[in-house]
């Protein structure tokens, strides 16, 4: 008799054997949860507690998962007791320990089991989820009538004040696809059990690392790659190109031999760049593509939130709601002027945002972003604020995107074949750098200013986090100002 697994690592068992193995053996080596990852995982929770609304009046088992022993005694008893809606039910059977959401009895002994996942579909990894969560249970002697999952609901739009939970939330009922992979549970507990028993298995990295879940791992697992240039920073490098790469002993870019076949394009582009040491560049078609930009040029970048639980009216759950912008006015002269929004308070930030950026845009001159991300953003406020339809039309027909510029003509070692502002940018720019700054990447901007709107942050942290915004945001437009030049200096050759 193997050991008992949660439902956790049977499914991390599923993902990768050695990252179940390290959890059980090597827990030491595991990165803790960074701030982003640690808001998710409380956004399930707010979003598991709303969703016992749907099914009120239950009964919760509260015992925590230290204390699984005591949670399986409470179980039995509430249901000798004749409780008839459960909350964290506990149920342990052939080697799987769970708990469920939420548990309804429906009548003739038999039960519905609901999973609740914070996320706006169902996905391939909920169906196993609820399958070795339904094998628990009824081995422990209850019957299953269906086996549901329920996720937030993208087409329920928010109409302020309490939520509308029934629209809130879609209830999916996966009772056959749950019950065809619940055949293979025991086989694959058995297997999972005899995994934890051995040594430390040996798994290349791979897609597995980041796919369904990032790994806890992957420090670990990624050491044996140089810190310069390592292989996996090829573009778009698949899996079976990875380890063809790791079974040829070709960690480093530098390494891989000329006579080394099967890559795209791009790949052998940036392995040239990187093994010649310095930056390649088609000086012609990127001056031809500069040749576009009209002055003076408005470098934009916005900072976005994507709430689980919408929080403005006319909004749905996970939608990209921009809450600050920075523009870098860049004149012809090389001269710069920074303008910036920022929300203060709870309230829906877009129309204030759209109407100052549309002042602060001006009316000629291109307006420089990066990625699609703005473009994306325009129309989504042209969607939402239709009175304001033709000036933000006006503002698309102005657009102009420096990623595909940089990614289509210019290699630069240092950047690989990474085309990210935060790789980009310190490599044609090294004295710029994003290192140090209170806020360095949007997902945490986003977590921070989510703590202001939850209320979660106090006075202090708060205005500390409208500080460190402001300096990340302004940053980002500021590195464009310098790319563009950096690109237009390539371009004179
Ligand atoms: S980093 Fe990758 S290989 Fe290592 S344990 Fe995690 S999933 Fe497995």
């Amino acid at each position: 008799m193997g050991r008992t697994l949660s439902k956790s690592r049977f499914q991390k068992g599923l993902q990768c054997e050695k990252a179940l193995w390290l959890g059980v053996h090597r827990k030491d080596l595991a990165a803790p949860p960074d701030e982003v990852q640690q808001w998710i995982f409380d956004q399930g929770h707010e979003v598991g507690l709303l969703a016992r609304e749907l099914f009120p009046g239950g009964a919760e088992v509260s015992e925590d998962y230290m204390h699984q022993a005591d949670a399986l005694e409470t179980t039995k008893r509430l249901l000798a007791e004749g409780a008839t809606i459960l909350y964290e039910a506990a149920f342990e059977f052939g080697g799987a320990f769970t708990r469920a959401d939420i548990m309804v009895a429906a009548g003739d002994g038999l039960w519905d089991l609901y999973e609740v996942k914070s996320s706006n579909s169902l996905k391939d990894v909920h169906v196993t989820d609820a399958a070795v969560q339904s094998y628990a249970i009824e081995g422990a002697g209850l019957n299953l009538r269906t086996i549901n999952v329920v996720h937030l609901d993208p087409a329920y739009i928010y109409a302020g004040g309490a939520y509308d939970t029934r629209a809130l939330f879609a209830v999916e009922n996966i009772t056959d696809e749950a019950r065809e992979f619940m055949r293979t549970v025991p086989e694959t507990i058995e297997r999972l059990q005899a995994v934890l028993e051995g040594p430390e298995p040996e798994v290349l990295i791979g897609t597995r690392c980041s796919k369904p879940y990032p790994c806890e791992y992957a420090e670990y697992c990624h050491a044996f790659l140089p810190c310069e240039h390592p292989v996996t920073q090829l573009p778009r490098l698949s899996e079976p190109q990875l380890h063809r790469l790791i079974d040829a002993g070709l960690t480093c870019i530098l390494d891989i031999p000329p006579d080394f076949g099967g890559f795209t394009a791009p790949q052998r582009e940036t392995i040239a760049a990187v093994q010649a040491g310095e930056p390649r560049v088609d000086a012609r078609a990127l001056a031809s593509a500069l040749g576009g930009l009209e002055w003076p040029v408005y470098h934009l970048d916005f900072e976005t939130v994507m709430p689980a639980l919408p929080l403005w009216a006319g909004t749905h759950s996970y939608q990209t709601i921009p809450f600050q912008y920075s523009v870098h006015v860049h004149r012809e002269d090389g001269t710069t002027e920074h303008r910036e929004f920022l929300h203060v308070g709870t309230a829906d930030p877009r129309r204030p945002l759209a109407e100052k950026m549309i002042a602060d845009l001006g009316e000629t001159g291109s307006i420089v972003h990066y990625t699609s991300f703005e473009r994306t953003r325009i129309d989504e406020l042209t969607a939402a604020l239709p009175d304001l339809a033709p000036a933000l039309a006006a503002i698309r027909s102005r657009l102009f995107d420096l990623e595909p510029l940089i990614m289509r003509y210019t290699r630069h070692p240092k950047a690989a074949g990474r085309s990210s502002v935060k790789y980009t940018l310190p490599a044609w720019c090294p004295d710029l750098s994003y290192e140090g700054l209170p806020i360095a990447d949007g997902q945490t901007a986003s977590v921070r200013y989510l703590r202001i709107l939850k209320g979660v942050a106090g006075e202090d942290e708060a205005q500390a986090t409208l500080s460190a915004l402001a300096e990340y945001c302004a940053l980002d437009t500021y590195a464009m100002v310098r790319l563009l030049e950096e690109m237009m200096k390539q371009a004179a050759g």
